[in-house]
């Protein structure tokens, strides 16, 4: 990659976040939980949904060992809303882990369980400063299209990454790259005419979207089942299965109920469904 233009793109990005960054909640502190609980919320969840949800769940849970001593249940309960409640047994998971202290290590971070190679790069960056290359799906879209035309996978996107980040404050680039693939080098009609890094664009406006993949409808309907399930579960934390069945009215509750148990996300005991 020439340095002349890696040095354009990053001297126009980071010229236009200092004016146009996002002040989001999870920017003003650099306590590690309270970036983890925001990246892993962050990971299949809008922002504008996060935000008042991240609030709710660190005023219940403020710290890692607040919520490594909660029950899964009452974990469940504050992620109503988000959606994915694995994730939340995966937060609470890697909360009793830490065992009071989250590593500082990207490897360290890695090793807990349910967190991976990104969570781990952005909780080491945004906490402890640490230069390390990561990319959401926004990251790879847009340094994807400047620098290949097209989105670029996350390898390909890391990859970018460690060869333009900046020596200097790699917390306030990543954000400068998130910002740039949320609010201007969206997936659909990218703002082009708007955009800092114009001059320096492979795509320009010109990566193809691709087509929306469509789950198997099968798939997508056990999702919807099994989120009414959780409505349900985290609304009353104990039914009967009968009544479960009776309530979502569908066929497939039992395989479901028998599912979300084995994921850790419901106990069934003589009939009755409950939150763990
Ligand atoms: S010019 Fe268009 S495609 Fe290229 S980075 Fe900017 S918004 Fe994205």
């Amino acid at each position: 990659m020439p340095a002349v233009r890696a040095r354009a793109f990053r001297d126009r990005l980071l010229r236009w976040s200092r004016r146009n960054g996002r002040d989001l909640p999870w920017r003003r502190t650099r306590d590690p939980y309270r970036v983890l609980v925001s990246e892993v919320m962050l990971q299949q969840t809008p922002v504008a949904r996060v935000v008042p949800a991240y609030e709710r769940f660190l005023d219940r849970f403020p710290s890692l060992r607040a919520l490594a001593r909660a029950r899964l249940g009452d974990v469940l309960v504050e992620w109503t809303g988000l959606g994915y409640p694995r994730r939340a047994r995966d937060l609470h998971r890697a909360a009793v882990a830490a065992r009071g202290r989250l590593p500082r290590t990207v490897a360290g971070l890695d090793a807990l369980p349910g967190v991976g190679p990104y969570t781990s790069g952005a909780v080491a960056c945004f906490s402890h400063g640490a230069r390390v290359a990561f990319a959401d799906t926004n990251v790879r879209r847009a340094l994807g299209r400047v620098f290949l035309g097209r989105t670029a996978t996350e390898r390909e996107a890391v990859a970018i990454d460690e060869a333009v980040m900046p020596r200097a404050d790699p917390a306030g680039w990543h954000h400068a790259l998130m910002d740039l693939g949320a609010t201007v080098c969206v997936a659909r009609a990218p703002r082009c005419d708007a955009c800092p890094v114009y001059d320096a664009c492979a795509a320009k406006g010109a990566d193809p979207v691709p087509a929306v993949r469509r789950q198997a409808a099968f798939a997508t309907s056990d999702r919807r089942v099994r989120g009414r399930v959780m409505r349900i579960l985290t609304a009353e934390r104990r039914v009967t299965l009968r009544s479960l069945r009776a309530r979502v009215a569908d066929s497939r509750v039992p395989r479901l109920v028998g599912d979300l148990a084995a994921e850790g996300l419901l106990v069934v005991r003589r009939g009755v469904v409950a939150l763990p």
